[in-house]
């Protein structure tokens, strides 16, 4: 009897092709979200019969996909997004990876696609990011976005698992959100849409949670004239997420206690985001106020408007760190949020956790490539 054992993904396995090519790069002042890749990409297939390959650092090129791709048809796709950062000290750190890498594995393993070792996969990321490490931006509000992607490449239709698959990454640099400063944003809260629901998939980066909001995105700004979505969930419409990033109520609640209150996790509705988790960690940490991870209802938000008790209302995620809500379109309601910037929580969040990432606070979130 034959007995093979598939191999793993192993980083003292990896090969490196480096570009002749690299292209010029971009001014730190025109840094465009997504509008730029770095010049190489980190790749590595798998199989079922062999398990995974030699993984491989080359130029950026396109993908060959067969036609029948489960990828193409089925959406069998996931992706992560993390930032590399150039800091005070000239290093280069990343800002928790281990956190996106654990995501992805929970996220391929509910997209039946396979595990993979996520310690040696983020070796070769960190490999990645130094070859292509003069792409790192200079700005300190400017960082490097990584998105790690894994897909379904098995040529064959039928609803079933993949057999074969490719992870791989791109990286590009990126500008601030923000350049001038935190600026609030309106949102556009229609019950009739919903993101994700229990027993779905909403708390997994999978592409296919995606696609479906931006015709919603699109309505909210060209009809509504707001910037984001509010997405709701369920008959006593519960405040979930806010566009792509979590959704955060600084408020003072029926008991009069100063509370800090965010979605939970348990219900499946929302992605466990590695920012609120930093956010959560930190205000625990500092002890000033209630932390809390509890559903809040449009009725009990807007009862607590009407009563001048909420504080502050932001999203929270890795393009933007916070960013303020200071206005929701909600039922034909315009309901107004106070946003005094400058000593809000919100501004605190923002200094605390850019401090960290450019290790102008030295902390141990922050890993050297
Ligand atoms: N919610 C959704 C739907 C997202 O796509 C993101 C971005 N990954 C977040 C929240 C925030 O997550 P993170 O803090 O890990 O970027």
């Amino acid at each position: 009897k034959c007995i093979r054992s598939l191999s793993s993904l192993r980083y003292e396995d990896l090969q490196i092709t480096l570009t002749s090519s690299p292209s010029s790069k971009p001014d730190d002042s025109k840094l465009k979200f997504g509008a730029h890749t770095a010049d190489h990409m980190l790749e590595v297939d798998w199989s079922a019969q062999y398990g995974w390959g030699v993984p491989q650092i080359k130029p950026v090129a396109p993908l060959q996909i067969h036609p029948a791709a489960k990828v193409l048809h089925y959406a069998a796709e996931l992706f992560e997004g993390m930032k590399a950062y150039r800091c005070v000290d000239g290093k280069i750190r990343m800002f928790r990876p281990t956190e996106n890498m654990k995501r992805m594995g929970k996220t391929a393993q509910r997209s039946a696609l396979p595990d993979f070792d996520q310690a040696e996969f983020l070796k070769c990321i960190k490999k990645l990011i130094s070859i292509d490490h003069e792409w790192v931006p200079q700005s300190k509000n400017c960082s490097l976005y990584v998105r790690p992607t894994f897909i379904g490449t098995e040529p064959a239709l039928g609803v079933t698992a993949s057999n074969m698959a490719k992870l791989f990454v791109i990286t590009g640099p990126v500008g601030p959100y923000f350049p001038t400063g935190l600026k609030p944003v309106s949102l556009l809260a229609d019950p009739k849409y919903v993101r994700a629901w229990p027993g779905g998939c909403g708390g997994y980066k999978m592409g296919s949670n995606y696609a479906p909001t931006v015709a919603i995105q699109s309505q909210a700004v060209n009809k509504y004239g707001c910037q984001q979505v509010l997405w709701l969930y369920g008959e006593d419409h519960q405040m979930t997420e806010v566009g792509t990033m979590n959704l955060f109520v600084y408020w003072v609640n029926e008991q009069g206690e100063e509370e800090l209150i965010t979605p939970p996790l348990e219900t499946g509705l929302i992605l466990p985001g590695v920012t609120r988790k930093s956010l959560l960690e930190l205000s625990r940490e500092w002890n000033e106020f209630k932390v809390s991870e509890q559903t809040m209802t449009m009725k009990s938000f807007i009862k607590a408007l009407n009563e001048g008790r909420v504080k502050e209302v932001f999203g929270a995620g890795t393009a933007c760190v916070v960013c303020p809500v200071s206005k929701i379109l909600y039922l034909d309601q315009e309901l107004l949020i106070k946003t005094d910037t400058e000593n809000s929580l919100t501004q605190r969040f923002f200094s605390e956790i850019t401090d960290i990432h450019y290790y102008r606070k030295p902390h141990p979130w922050m890993e050297a490539i």
